[in-house]
């Protein structure tokens, strides 16, 4: 049973209950009245030269929440070396041992679920809620591939063949998988891929966006606290421009997991093919232009709902956030001012208040694209509602734009802003084929109560995940296996049943006997 029905999603926190966000407050004022630091991670040894990078909070440039230290040039051949020597004994434990150690890391996670989330609200700008989802979906992935481990990884399976002769098919780690994940999941994704990698049998050389380092190097001590060699794990934050590109171009690298942007997808893979040695898999999930069409028969207040969660939720910092929404001539004025009233009710600001829905965009940078691109829309397109952002820290506040067509955006827009293009019902084709030639193909919302119509969306959008009659965020694992086509990813996808195939050799062995 690959789809392990018996399985269960982790349950989370219930944040209407003011315990349990008092007990998130705590955790907060607890990290407050510390200090974090992220090393290199090698074979547990905690290494940190110089003075290090003082890092802030997202919300609040003032406050400072602890120390990073990138990866030197020599850390990142030991680590290779170390992981590399300590991968067979890893692949060579089977499925199932290593499926207990995933499921010993999915416990650890729960048990300090409180910490976690104090540490995404604080490094991440990161409103509660999704702190929560992070560490849920974390644990998760780690046991959804310890599932998939057991089934896949459990030992040879024999397959049908002549008589006299036995053929056997099995999957075995690649050698050291280099993560690199991003910062607008740093805990889930960051876990996630390692997790996968590990299930597969592989060692893994981890490097967390230059943004959250702090979160990363928790959730290696947490690995390690799960009972995981420390071999096989070792953390190497920094910059994608160094750090990031020479564990690409490592000669001991077998294989390469990233989640994050187009562009640095494309750099990647230029590495790789620059590589002399092995030819090994890339395994991208990277961005999306992803629209929601809406017909006249949608209900009205659900399309709402759906459209402010998908596009504003996460401070729209999802890849699979709602970018552009496609609205029927006739009905689209009534459903802009909807959204601008439910924009209206958005508490902004400090997400380590419960109270909050939207907190900051990651960093300065982040905030002033989305200030260049907002520049564009007034001089060159429609701004219809903005609303006021935060003093303080890298605030950007969620805004909401008419646009003539797809191609008015070249390239995907990171952040809390909602394109709007109007389209004539009967003509959707011609609306969509602007859309569909960008070439992205990562999420895709429908809202109609006419079948025909979703399906008339979906042939003319190409998505790896379409979403009818509800939000387009916030996939399961296992429930919503992950990820885009084209210019948005790869695959295999994330949290689906063929998840671990690309981090693994196939071997079949025949026997005459
Ligand atoms: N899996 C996330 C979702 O469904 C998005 C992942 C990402 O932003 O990279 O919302």
């Amino acid at each position: 049973d690959l789809y392990g029905t018996a399985r269960k999603n982790s349950a989370g926190m219930d944040l209407s209950v003011a315990a349990d966000r008092e007990r998130l407050s705590l955790a907060v004022a607890a990290l407050d009245a510390g200090a974090l630091t992220a090393g290199t991670i090698i074979a547990g040894d905690e290494l940190g030269e110089g003075p290090g990078e003082a890092r802030t909070s997202p919300a609040d440039r003032a406050r400072s929440i602890g120390t990073a230290w990138s990866a030197q040039a020599q850390h990142v051949d030991t680590a290779f070396a170390i992981a590399r020597a300590a991968q067979p004994a890893w692949d060579a434990l089977g499925g199932h041992g290593r499926a207990r150690i995933l499921r010993a890391m999915a416990d650890e996670l729960e048990a300090h679920r409180e910490v976690l989330v104090a540490m995404c609200v604080r490094e991440a700008g990161k409103t509660f809620a999704d702190g929560v989802a992070e560490v849920r979906e974390a644990a998760d992935f780690c046991r959804y591939y310890a599932h998939l481990a057991e089934r896949q990884f459990g030992g040879p399976e024999t397959l049908k063949g002549p008589v006299g002769e036995v053929n056997q098919l099995s999957l075995h780690g690649r050698g050291v998988f280099v993560a690199i994940s991003p910062w607008n999941f740093p805990l889930a994704i960051f876990t996630g891929q390692i997790a996968a990698a590990l299930a597969a049998g592989n060692a893994v050389l981890a490097k967390p966006a230059e943004q959250t380092p702090l979160i990363a190097a928790a959730a290696v001590r947490l690995f390690q606290k799960a009972g995981l060699p420390v071999e096989v794990l070792h953390l190497l934050p920094g910059e994608g421009a160094t750090v990031g590109a020479q564990l690409t171009a490592h000669p001991a690298c077998a294989g390469v997991a990233f989640t994050g942007g187009t562009d640095t997808a494309w750099a990647i893979n230029r590495t790789l093919a620059a590589r002399p040695g092995p030819i090994i898999p890339f395994i991208a999930e990277t961005g999306g232009l992803n629209a929601m069409f809406v017909d006249t028969t949608a209900l009205k207040e659900q399309v709402i709902d759906d459209v402010m969660a998908s596009a504003f939720g996460s401070a729209g910092q999802r890849c699979s956030a709602l970018r552009i929404l496609f609205a029927p001539k006739d009905t689209a004025d009534a459903l802009i001012d909807g959204i601008k009233g439910a924009m209206d009710e958005l508490v902004l600001g400090d997400p380590a208040d419960p109270r909050t829905d939207i907190g900051p965009v990651i960093d300065e940078e982040a905030r002033a694209g989305l200030a260049a691109h907002l520049e564009r829309l007034r001089a060159e397109a429609k701004v219809l509602h903005i609303l006021e952002a935060p003093k303080g820290g890298s605030f950007f506040a969620p805004a909401l734009a008419e646009i003539p067509s797809a191609d008015f955006l070249p390239r995907e827009v990171f952040g809390p802003v909602l394109h709007v293009v109007r389209y004539e019902p009967g003509r959707l084709a011609q609306a969509a084929a602007p859309l569909a030639a960008q070439g992205y193909g990562l999420t895709l919302g429908v809202h109609s109560r006419i079948e025909a119509f979703a399906e008339e969306v979906r042939q003319a959008v190409p998505a790896g995940n379409a979403y009818v009659n509800r939000s387009m965020i916030g996939a399961v694992v296992g429930v919503q296996p992950f990820g885009g086509e084209g210019l948005s990813g790869t695959g295999p996808k994330a949290g689906g049943p063929h998840a671990l195939l690309r981090y693994a050799l196939e071997r079949a062995v025949s026997v005459n006997i």
